[in-house]
């Protein structure tokens, strides 16, 4: 026997219900906010991501989907969605649209992480990015996307955590600081820190090693260091939250540890759902599109991982509306009646109402029992008798009405009616 692989999932129908609603709700707030859809590959050239996430991330280091392929090329599966999304902004020319560019989009990205409830190597992510405005005004708003999608979804007590990452200019002289201050603690940090303060001191205040608390919470803050550009970004934007009264907190941990992530960085947190309480992350690149070979560009986005919403939904019990099933289910007796059963359930379909049928020549008991767990709410039954009578019975499955039997040529009237079902307009009419 098979098994998906590890740290994979099946979405079965029972669970669709969530996904339908969380892919409801992002397309009416991203409509809302002006954003557009944009589909992007699930794999690229490896070196899109090597440039445009960074080496010394452990996406990079780490996690990547990467191999080659049969024509010798080096390919990854998509891990994140903003280099790609950043490499299609080049390559079509898209600065040349009015700006910024808003867009979202929603897939699999593909991690090789340590597996945990809610965290798999194919997750589905949301994602949005707004490309082409260094405005403190366009964090707010991408912010805000986040905010109300996440409102909307159930979740509640919701707060920003923000920060600044700096940017070229004066990031280098707090790493510098950052880092004669973790020399000093050498001794104390954990192995995976001492590799950090090597290879990317920033995400030193990363950590999650309890014994690392400590010297994270004595550490340097980039804020006492930012160039005056930085400042004043990070205090317009603070600006503009006090304004629409959004609950923020300061996070000093909180931080990208490449040269081309700027300026903002944030999450959003929600009250009651455990240690882990972030449910999107996200920040400024002013930095990505020269990275990427393209003109000087700055952008900021976030991405969600849906699948730890999805859980998250459900274990806080938030209501979704149900998929309906089927109203009316078909049952017959012998092929003549099956033959005719066809041809209604045809009909039916075409008029608007939802219709299957019994297959498999099993019993009529059998194809109502089915019909009772599919939750229909009627069932139409025709049998060599009632065929030769053109007439069918129709039943209640969901009120104690007893049954009826009814003449063929008016079934479809019948339930159209008892259904609530307006007349399907013919296509050409
Ligand atoms: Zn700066
Ligand atoms: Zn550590």
């Amino acid at each position: 026997m098979y098994l998906a692989p590890r740290g994979t999932i099946d979405i079965l129908p029972e669970d669709q219900p969530y996904w339908l609603h969380v892919y409801d709700q992002i397309r009416r707030v991203t409509q809302l906010y002006d954003y557009q859809r944009i589909d992007i590959p699930a794999f690229e050239e490896t070196g899109l991501y090597v440039r445009g996430v960074g080496e010394g991330t452990d996406i990079v280091d780490k996690e990547m989907y990467s191999f080659v392929d049969k024509g010798g090329r080096d390919i990854t599966l998509r891990p994140e969605f903003t280099a790609g999304i950043m490499r299609s902004y080049i390559q079509n020319g898209m600065r040349t649209r009015p700006q910024p560019v808003k867009v979202y989009t929603t897939g699999p990205i593909f991690r090789y992480e340590r597996v945990q409830a809610g965290r798999y190597r194919q997750h589905t992510q949301f994602d949005i990015e707004c490309i082409g405005s260094s405005d403190p005004a366009v964090d707010l708003e991408v912010m805000s996307v986040a905010w109300q999608l996440f409102s909307e979804l159930g979740f509640e007590g919701l707060s920003f955590q923000l920060n600044s990452t700096g940017c070229p200019d004066c990031r280098p002289g707090y790493i510098r600081k950052l880092v004669a201050y973790y020399e000093a603690h050498r001794g104390e940090v954990c192995e995976d820190c001492r590799r950090r303060l090597e290879r990317n001191p920033l995400r030193l205040l990363d950590c999650k090693v309890e014994s690392c608390q400590p010297i994270i919470a004595g550490a340097p803050q980039i804020l006492d260091d930012l160039c005056s550009e930085c400042a004043e970004h990070f205090g317009s934007l603070h600006g503009y939250l006090d304004g629409l009264g959004r609950a923020y907190a300061i996070n000093h941990r909180l931080v990208r540890g490449l040269d081309y992530y700027t300026k903002t960085v944030f999450e959003v947190w929600a009250q009651g759902i455990g240690a882990q309480n972030a449910v999107c992350g996200g920040g400024r690149y002013d930095g990505l599109a020269q990275e990427l070979e393209g003109e000087p560009t700055p952008g900021i986005g976030f991405g969600s991982g849906l699948e730890r919403i999805v859980m998250l939904m459900k274990q806080q019990g938030v209501p979704v509306p149900g998929v309906p099933g089927p109203q009316v289910v078909l049952a017959y007796h012998g092929q003549p009646a099956k033959i005719r059963c066809l041809g209604l359930l045809t009909e039916l379909r075409e008029q608007g109402v939802r219709a299957t049928m019994g297959f498999d020549d099993r019993s009529l008991k059998a194809q109502l029992r089915n019909a009772n767990r599919l939750g229909a709410t009627y069932a139409l039954v025709l049998g060599d008798q009632e065929l030769a009578a053109d007439r069918i019975m129709l039943q209640d499955m969901v009120g104690d009405a007893p049954r009826e039997t009814i003449e063929l040529v008016r079934v479809l009237d019948e339930l159209r009616t008892r259904l609530g079902v307006e007349a399907a307009c013919n296509a050409s009419a």
